[in-house]
């Protein structure tokens, strides 16, 4: 127990990176009942809380959908990066690729080149104050594929911004993986990486289709992996990183539906088997004020799954080398990350 303890304190310290996290999956409790505030709806943090205690993904999804719903102005999404950047500087985050729900606001037709203004700005203050916030665009798969056509196009504008890459969240047993060919071809073709939520709540079969029919570099999630071994090697030996995130997958009830039980526990999570048979994985929070973790806590269950010291070290080196960052980019914060496990006796 001392060690366990130990290692979380040395974790907490670590410089650290986080590459799956959702901007609105960040709104708190409190900061849903502010956004209220300002729009004239009173909602108190503990009925925002209640909120937040769903059951299945559908649910899941539905309380991000509410939460989103209170986002109108570009006050409001700088409100919103300002307290996540808090959140990841207090975590001893100093880099993050921030996955942005683009497909949602264009469905509540709002103006993305003002909103995402004000986050990159945001993005410039807390440069200075040694975190780096990269963009990911977001479309919502259940919306089709002329909608994600639009926010791979605006993502492809937004590069010089700090937008680095294209994926699509959402429902993956609504639209067939295939429909969204030629939205990443068009991706690809402007020099964006590629991404996508796979193999969470649906099957082996997503993640096969993402990679041979949409050519993605990251998985969201991939636990189906789990029950696909050929798939598994497959993913290990393309160096296709899973991003892995474990307090997500129980409280969205993705790893109960993967395992095919009403429930499922952190010790039922393929993390540690996963690592044992080579895939990289990064470990991440996914929306960490609606499932009430941060990166620390996914470390300590890492560690609860039996990884040892070396093994979370290195699962923290991979969250730094798998960035979409540019080589030269990243050695910096790679060095960075080594100095600190260096000094912590990580290394
Ligand atoms: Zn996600």
């Amino acid at each position: 127990m001392a060690d366990s303890q130990d290692l979380a304190a040395k974790i907490a310290k670590l410089p650290k990176a986080e590459l799956h996290l959702h901007l609105e999956g960040s709104i708190t409790p409190s900061t849903v009942s502010l956004l209220g505030e300002r729009r004239g709806v009173a909602i108190s943090p503990e009925s925002a809380a209640a909120r937040y205690q769903y059951t299945d993904f559908a649910g899941f999804l539905d309380a991000f959908k509410w939460a989103t719903g209170y986002l109108k102005s570009p006050e409001d999404y700088s409100l919103i990066a300002h307290r996540l950047a808090d959140d990841l500087v207090r975590q001893n985050v100093i880099y993050a690729e921030v996955t942005v729900s683009v497909g949602v606001m264009l469905r509540y037709n709002q103006n993305v080149e003002v909103n995402f203004n004000a986050l990159a700005e945001v993005a410039d203050r807390y440069r200075e104050n040694g975190l780096r916030m990269m963009w990911i665009f977001d479309a919502t798969r259940q919306f089709g594929a002329d909608a994600a056509m639009k926010v791979a196009v605006l993502a492809a504008k937004f590069q010089k911004r700090g937008v680095l890459a294209f994926g699509i969240g959402g429902d993956e047993l609504s639209v067939p993986t295939g429909s969204f060919r030629a939205v990443y071809e068009f991706a690809r073709s402007q020099g964006l990486h590629l991404l996508i939520h796979a193999g969470e709540i649906g099957g082996p079969e997503v993640v096969r289709e993402s990679l041979d029919l949409l050519g993605v570099e990251r998985i969201g999630h991939g636990i189906a992996a789990m029950r696909d071994p050929v798939l598994a090697e497959r993913l290990a030996t393309l160096r296709i990183p899973l991003e892995i995130c474990p307090t997500s997958n129980l409280r969205t009830g993705a790893l109960a539906r993967q395992i095919g039980k009403p429930k499922a526990e952190l010790s039922d999570h393929p993390l540690r088997d996963f690592v044992e048979r080579g895939i990289i994985v990064v470990l991440s929070t996914d929306d960490p004020a609606m499932f009430g973790t941060d990166l620390v806590t996914e470390y300590s269950n890492a560690a609860a799954l039996g990884l040892s010291q070396s093994q979370i070290t290195r699962l923290a080196e991979a969250s730094f080398s798998n960035s979409f960052l540019p080589p030269e980019e990243k050695r910096p914060l790679l060095e960075q990350f080594r100095a600190g496990a260096r000094k912590l006796d990580l290394l």
